[in-house]
């Protein structure tokens, strides 16, 4: 397989009227390892599909050089790439069978017809779909239809395989399913691949490494742990997963340690983001996990239980404080000590367990 690397990639389109240019994407650097899955995370309209479809040739940079293994695609057209596109909107053709659908892209490329229906049956059996060729796309569930999608663009062997949003069209059942199945096929075939998606859970379960977009601009890219353990910012923080943030005045660093005011009074953190500096106006992040509910006056901040939400394996405390709603999470649902709604508590956070992070 083989790498994929964007250099100070920009694009810039005009806007509706013709006139000012919109940054879709800003000054994107990017490298992608040979048979990494990479995806792309982020809110709409932050670049997502207009970076994969400059990886596929669809759309041409303004600025910067995209590269394949070691061959510069920069403006070459999409059908001289090793790329295959598999769209959220899956396009396939009604009046063709799901073996002529999958076929496709092989007639083409004028393949034998042995061979074709060789590769075809191998592809059909990979995405679970191999007593299926003789259907019409029409007779097939969504989820099967999303299969041949797939198939069809395995069937070419591409070096490397673009996904946008494949599966938003799918219940979350059966979008589960897929993404497991799709990441099992990537791997088995060592395939690179750039996935694109806005859904956390999504992104977080089906990547080597996630890269966190944001108005065009790439805010920090990392293994899903990474981004998650250790966000570089509040944007990120608050993108890849729940999280308090607590607005504090950083006051001092000794190396290791960072004091911070919060409220009235004095809190401690050991890690933080890149971008803080003592005397930034900053937010101490928490996890809901990484906090913890104590008596009154025995924790760090006072409040009230607003809220419990069970969800089996755990539970969610809603808890009111004067800086706003606290999110913990409470592990065993049936430990003796959850705090009833109307309870007044103390949250506690662990120096270890909280990190500050630049307000933006
Ligand atoms: P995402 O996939 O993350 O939702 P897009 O890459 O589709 O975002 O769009 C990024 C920005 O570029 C948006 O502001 C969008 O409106 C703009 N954009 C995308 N395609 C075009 C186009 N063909 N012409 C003008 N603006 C576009
Ligand atoms: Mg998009």
């Amino acid at each position: 397989s083989v790498s994929v690397t964007l250099e100070h990639v920009t694009k810039r389109f005009k806007d509706v009227k013709g006139k000012s240019d919109v940054i879709a994407v800003n000054d994107s650097n990017l490298v992608i390892q040979p048979g990494e899955l990479v995806t792309l995370l982020g809110p709409s309209g932050c670049g997502k599909t207009t970076t994969l479809r400059m990886i596929a040739g669809f759309e041409l940079p303004s600025e910067g050089k995209i590269f394949i293994g070691n061959e510069e695609v920069t403006m070459l057209p999409p059908n001289k790439r090793d790329t295959a596109t598999m769209f959220q909107s899956y396009g396939l053709f009604p009046h063709m069978t799901v073996f002529d659908n999958v076929a496709y892209g092989l007639k083409l490329r004028k393949v034998p017809v042995e061979e074709i229906k060789v590769r075809v049956e191998e592809t059909l059996a990979m995405v679970g779909l191999a007593d299926y060729g003789d259907r019409a796309p029409s007779k097939l569930s969504g989820g099967q239809q999303q299969r041949v999608a797939l198939a069809r663009s395995l069937i070419v062997a591409p070096s490397v395989l673009l996904l946008d949003e494949p599966l938003s069209n799918l219940d979350a059942l059966l979008r589960e399913q897929m993404r497991v199945e799709i990441r099992k096929i990537q791997k088995t075939l060592g395939i690179t691949a750039v996935y694109v998606t806005h859904d956390r859970v999504e992104a977080m379960s089906l990547s080597d490494r996630v890269v966190v977009m944001k108005n065009g601009f790439v805010r920090q890219i990392g293994a899903p742990s990474e981004i998650y353990e250790a966000p570089n910012s509040r944007f990120v923080a608050g993108f890849v997963g729940k999280a308090t943030f607590f607005p504090v005045k950083v006051k001092n660093h000794d190396g290791k340690l960072w004091t911070c005011i919060l409220g009235d009074k004095e809190v401690v953190a050991s890690q933080a983001g890149e971008n803080v500096a003592v005397g930034d106006e900053a937010v101490l992040m928490a996890r809901p996990e990484s906090l913890r509910v104590v008596e009154p006056g025995k924790g760090h901040i006072e409040g009230t239980v607003r809220m419990n939400v069970y969800l089996g394996n755990s539970l969610e405390a809603f808890i009111n404080t004067s800086f706003g709603e606290v999110l913990v999470q409470i592990d065993d649902p049936h430990a003796k000590k959850v705090y009833p709604e109307g309870a007044k508590i103390s949250i506690d956070f662990a120096p270890d367990r909280v990190r500050l992070l630049e307000n933006n």
